[in-house]
């Protein structure tokens, strides 16, 4: 078995509202793009923060600017096709028990933890205009944070999948590395996995980023794997052409690490199957 569970259905920069992409005609791109690359599960998990609920967790700029959609109508709308249902959470410091409401009144089959904006800043590791890197050249200390909220993020119970894991590292060679060994960020960050009972997103997403390499490093899996900790595999598409994303890498990287299984979801309940192969 294959899975795409993070997926948008909408490039970030478009701003138009939801139910331009929310219709069965888009639906059936993916399912098109899915079927063509063997992909038999397929889930769409959109970014809370264009929903106008998610305002009751953080009032980020940039939440503010997005938050046009109904969180709702988008669970009512994915319901009525074959995909199952997720969302994009955002894991929100001194948020948790209004992300847990949110969460729960719901019924998604699973939800994509990530940590995107660092510690209690508007700062994020991906977004130009929130850019962490600006006004602060340190990067032992920008790891630091961006691992102590993954950490969080995960330990918290409130999501199944925790996203792309290392994304931290998302402008490769444009920006220093910690002098720091990585392994000293990888294993608190594991050590919260475990307790927190998620499983870890094996994303292709950053084969499409300047870094150019799977979400997480060989080294974070390595320690995933030693640790007993499932992964989730996904593409992060944001446009029907990106579902299975260089699939081929990720099932080969997976294989490599000795891993033969991958979760699947419904109802928030998880379990394991074998790891397919990719059709090309
Ligand atoms: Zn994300
Ligand atoms: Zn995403």
């Amino acid at each position: 078995m294959l899975t795409d569970y993070h997926l948008h259905l909408r490039p970030d920069d478009d701003d138009a509202p939801g139910e331009r992409y929310f219709t069965v005609e888009n639906i059936d791109r993916y399912l098109a793009a899915a079927a063509a690359a063997g992909i038999e599960e397929l889930g769409v998990s959109e970014h809370v923060y264009r929903f106008r609920q998610a305002l009751d967790l953080w009032q980020h700029p940039l939440w503010v600017e997005n938050a046009h959609d109904d969180l709702d109508e988008y669970c009512e709308f994915v319901r009525g096709t074959p995909l199952k249902l997720g969302v994009e959470c955002d894991f929100v410091p001194g948020a948790e028990a209004r992300t847990a409401e949110l969460l729960e009144r719901r019924e998604f089959d699973y939800v994509v933890g990530s940590v995107h904006f660092i510690g209690e800043g508007d700062s994020a590791v991906d977004h130009d205009g929130f850019d962490v890197w600006e006004g602060s050249e340190d990067p032992d200390e920008i790891w630091r944070r961006y691992f102590e909220s993954l950490a969080e993020c995960a330990r918290s119970g409130l999501f199944d999948i925790l996203a792309h894991p290392d994304l931290v590292k998302i402008w490769g060679g444009a920006r220093p590395l910690p002098q720091r060994d990585l392994r000293s960020f990888y294993e608190p960050a594991v050590e919260a996995i475990v307790a927190g009972g998620i499983a870890v997103e094996l994303s292709t997403a950053g084969l499409r980023k300047p870094v150019g390499e799977l979400y997480p490093a060989r080294g974070f899996a390595e320690l995933c794997v030693e640790a007993g900790v499932p992964f989730a595999l996904s593409s992060d598409a944001h446009l029907p052409e990106q579902v299975g994303f260089e699939y081929d890498r990720a099932v080969e990287f997976l294989d490599s690490l000795g891993v033969d299984e991958i979760c699947v979801f419904e109802g928030r309940e998880r379990r394991l199957v074998p790891l397919g192969n990719r059709v090309s």
